[in-house]
């Protein structure tokens, strides 16, 4: 399994090398003895509901380019997921959301992504606010469950999945 793209240390600039650390190949530093472990990333995003609509974002870079999702992005470092989700809709959209409730956790099982879904409103009063604030997105749109587009991800349809069947609990 791949280990690293770092070929030197990035602590000290040694060059790395493969070791078996509790039967799991590594790249480890002989010099200082750093000791690189894969991490997964941290990404958030917002199921943004207005008058039973969701709110999507067309994207506009790879991958997934014209497909659609939801506001989010990656955590930053020292950032509770709350915040986080409540930036990025900030960020990509310029609204203040409210945040519900917590979907769901997904992601993992061979990917590089763990995704915390928020269940979020965009209150009537920031509507006017609403609007594309990074290159990342095309269109905003609101959509009726049953006019949804094409989104750009299969743990967009698991998050959403389970949002639906929450909204009977
Ligand atoms: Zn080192």
């Amino acid at each position: 399994m791949p280990q690293t793209n770092f070929i030197y240390c990035p602590l000290c600039a040694t060059a790395l090398i493969e070791k078996e650390i509790h039967q799991v190949r590594r790249s480890c530093c002989p010099e200082c003895h750093y000791i690189y472990y894969p991490q997964p990333n941290l990404v958030v995003l917002a199921v943004i509901e207005h008058e039973g609509k969701l709110l999507l974002l067309k994207r506009n870079i790879e991958p997934a380019k014209g497909l659609w999702n939801f506001c989010g992005g990656y955590i930053e470092f020292g950032e509770s997921p709350q915040v986080a989700v409540i930036r990025e809709a900030k960020e990509e959209a310029n609204i203040d959301i409210q945040i519900d409730k917590l979907i769901g956790i997904y992601g993992g099982e061979g990917g590089s992504n763990i995704v915390a879904a928020f269940q979020a409103q965009l209150p009537s009063h920031q509507l006017p606010n609403l609007a594309i604030q990074l290159e990342e997105a095309s269109e905003l749109g609101f959509f009726a469950w049953e006019e949804l587009p094409t989104l750009a991800f299969p743990v967009h349809y698991e998050i959403l999945r389970d949002w639906k069947a929450q909204q009977h609990a």
